[in-house]
């Protein structure tokens, strides 16, 4: 019987552990919320959309006879995370939580945390006069009243209103290199940058060209996260998916 293992994806990090285990023979198959319009597809099989919250993704689980799920998405994306540990539970499937290390704040960057999207609002006035918004497409609201700052809006699709009054949006997506983004902040005047603490490497240049360039930084901190078996390390994940198949 080819029970299939599930990886909660949207990241990096759930693209590499997929070509890993296809590549060991192991039946993937990755969920997408579909929130992306061309997502970058991992290997093996995947299925787009929620699955109606923790009742329906414990159904699924059942129906479709999963081994185990990874949950390697977004350290913001709250909701399926939550979700999963309530599905799993139900349905008596193991889960594993694979999230990228945080960032630690950057030698040499001015670096101030804050405890959400509304509190990094509330700090920006007076912070700078030209914000470079990094958080994404959803969330914007919390700065769509700011009426004084002009704002450099990067996501991967367009953003919906309401958004601040005074902006320019650019539509992209990375990896970011140092120059590129050095020279896309010196390009629009940029003199305050806000990210979430996404953490990895592929969009990490902003912070070393923020330092670069003295430009201070305004983190938005992870969301709390239910207790969970967790690895940081794509490797581990590989091998926990593999002694849970062995013993199906
Ligand atoms: P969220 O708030 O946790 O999820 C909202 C709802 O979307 C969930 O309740 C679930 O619907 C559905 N969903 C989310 N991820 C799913 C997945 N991988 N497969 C199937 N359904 C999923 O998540 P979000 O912040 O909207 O993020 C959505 C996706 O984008 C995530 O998969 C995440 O990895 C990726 N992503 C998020 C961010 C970010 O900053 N939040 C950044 C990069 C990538 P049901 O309740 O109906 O199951």
């Amino acid at each position: 019987m080819d029970y299939p293992l599930l990886v909660l994806g949207g990241t990096a990090e759930a693209r590499a552990l997929a070509a890993e285990l296809v590549k060991r023979g192991v039946r993937v198959v990755s969920s997408l919320a579909g929130r992306v319009e061309a997502p970058r597809l991992p290997e093996g099989e995947v299925r787009i959309g929620g699955f109606g919250g923790p009742e329906g993704l414990a159904a699924w689980l059942r129906e479709e006879r999963v081994a185990a799920v990874v949950d390697a998405t977004h350290p913001f994306a709250g909701r399926i995370s939550s979700s999963a540990v309530d599905a799993t539970h139900r349905a008596g499937v193991p889960l594993l939580r694979l999230e990228r290390p945080g960032w630690s704040p950057h030698q040499g960057v001015e670096w101030h945390w804050a405890a959400s999207l509304d509190e990094a609002a509330a700090m920006l006035p007076g912070m700078g006069e030209r914000v470079f918004l990094t958080t994404g497409r959803q969330g914007l609201v919390s700065f769509a009243g700011n009426v004084t700052q002009w704002f450099l809006i990067r996501c991967v699709d367009s953003p919906e209103p309401p958004l601040p009054a005074r902006h320019e949006v650019v539509l992209s997506r990375g990896p970011y290199t140092v120059e590129g983004e050095r020279a896309l902040m010196r390009r629009h005047g940029i003199d305050v940058l806000v990210t979430k603490d996404s953490g990895g490497s592929m969009t990490a240049a902003k912070l070393d060209a923020a330092g670069e360039l003295g430009i201070p930084v305004l983190v938005v901190r992870r969301p709390q996260r239910r207790d969970v078996p967790t690895t940081t390390e794509v490797d581990d994940a590989v091998r926990w998916v593999l002694t849970r198949l062995d013993a199906k």
